[in-house]
Parts: structure tokens; C-alpha cells; sequence
């Protein structure tokens, strides 16, 4: 049986990094919306051009952009399953998810949420680094086991070589305070979704995002079935 999982935590807890392993573990997809966005505009798409303006800012990308482009990819994903990383970001993106996941007759298995005090999270996200050829291979500057190696006098991705990045939204500090108003937003943003989800009757998975990775990993593979 496929297996679905909710993946929540603030810009710089990690959850890409483990996201990328708990997808190992199941073989699902892992389907990062704000990956999706990048790929875009990467691209140099319709949409990646409609979307760039709003990630570089920090703002949320409109629902009528965002919701239809991801419940289009989870709809590809029903067979090996999902672990969704960046969407619902707000309390109207979880009520538009929950109730296309009942028409598509799925549902989330987990909730998990990576828990990360807001200053801890700020000085993580300016420190990571993005590999050219794998948005999973984790590269940060102040983490001992993911700095990136040095080659020929430059920084380069520790697990292939490739060419490493800054993503211009981890540089600019209004932006991130912005992202982080939006996550830590009980009423409407991030955490309003999050609450949404831990109503229902998928299972919860809290973790301590101070830790290590390791200790990060181990605390949620234990949590798993
Ligand atoms: P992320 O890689 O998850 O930090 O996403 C980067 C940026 O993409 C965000 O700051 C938003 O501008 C946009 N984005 C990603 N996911 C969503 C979403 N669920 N709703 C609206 N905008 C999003």
C-alpha cells in the first residue's frame, strides 16, 4: 500500500533533508513545492514566470497558481505514494487539499512536523547551499556533516562535485522574516494548516529539529510503521 506523508517545519528545520531519506525508506516521491516552482523558473515557463516575482520577495505564490500545480503532481504519485514537502503552506491550501485528497480517494498517513525555534531556523537557512545536478543532496556551511568539499579552490557539492548555489530567497533577510511570519502563523499561514491535519485521524509525528540529522532521522524512522 502506498504510503502518504505530510511534511511540516519552518524554512531551515531540515525538512528537506529528511524529507530525502524517508523517501528512501518507501520508495514514494518526494514533491517539494517550492522545488516545483524552481524547476519553472528554471525552465523559463508561463508559470515560473508568473511565480518568480512572489519566492523572490518571500510572499506566498497565489492559491490559483499553486494549488492546481500540486494536486496535479500528487495525482502522478497515487500509485508509489507521496511525502509532500512545502504544501499546505495556510489554512486555505489544507482545506483545498483535504478535500481533493478525499475526492482522488487518498489520504495522509503522517503528519510530521520538524519543531524549530524561529532564530535557530533563520541562521540555518543562510548557511545552505543547493547542488546544480540533485536538489536532494544536502550541502550547509555551518553543519560539519553536510559541508560541501573544496575543489580547485571553490565549494562544491559533497556528495556529487556539482556546482553549488545560493537560492537568492536564503540570502535576503526581509524575505526570510517574511517566510517565517507566514509558517509560524497560527490563524491563517503555515501552522493553521498544520493544526488542520493534526485533527484528522492521520498519525503525528513530532520531532525536536535542534538535533543532529542523525538524531533528527532516527527520532522520526522510530515513529514510522
Ligand atoms: P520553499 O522551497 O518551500 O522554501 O519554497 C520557496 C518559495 O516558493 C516560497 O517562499 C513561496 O514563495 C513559494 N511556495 C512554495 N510552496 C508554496 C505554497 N504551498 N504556496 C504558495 N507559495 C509557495
Amino acid at each position: 500500500m502506498a504510503v502518504n506523508i505530510l511534511a511540516f517545519g519552518p524554512n531551515g528545520s531540515g525538512k528537506g533533508t529528511q524529507g530525502a531519506i524517508v523517501k528512501e525508506k518507501y520508495g514514494m516521491d518526494h514533491i517539494e513545492s517550492g522545488a516545483i516552482f524552481r524547476e519553472h523558473i528554471k525552465g523559463g515557463t508561463e508559470l515560473g514566470k508568473k511565480a518568480k516575482a512572489f519566492i523572490e520577495a518571500g510572499d506566498l505564490v497565489p492559491d490559483e497558481i499553486t494549488i492546481p500545480m500540486v494536486l496535479e503532481t500528487l495525482a502522478k504519485s497515487k500509485e508509489k505514494g507521496w511525502l509532500l514537502d512545502g504544501f499546505p503552506r495556510s489554512f486555505a491550501q489544507a482545506e483545498a487539499l483535504d478535500s481533493a485528497l478525499k475526492e482522488a480517494g487518498m489520504k495522509v498517513d503522517y503528519v510530521l512536523e520538524i519543531l524549530l525555534d524561529r532564530q535557530i531556523a533563520k541562521d540555518r537557512i543562510m548557511g545552505r547551499r543547493l547542488c546544480a545536478n540533485d536538489n536532494n543532496h544536502p550541502n550547509h556551511i555551518a553543519f560539519e556533516a553536510i559541508k560541501p568539499v573544496e575543489k580547485e579552490g571553490k565549494l562544491v557539492c559533497r556528495v556529487c562535485g556539482g556546482e553549488l548555489s545560493t537560492r537568492p530567497d536564503d540570502q535576503d533577510e526581509d524575505a526570510i522574516n517574511k517566510r517565517h511570519g507566514i509558517y509560524y502563523d497560527t490563524d491563517t499561514g503555515t501552522m493553521a494548516a498544520v493544526n488542520y491535519f493534526k485533527k484528522t485521524d492521520s498519525k503525528v509525528i513530532s520531532v525536536d529539529g535542534s538535533m543532529g540529522i542523525k538524531e533528527v532521522t532516527t527520532a522520526i524512522l522510530a515513529e514510522l510503521d
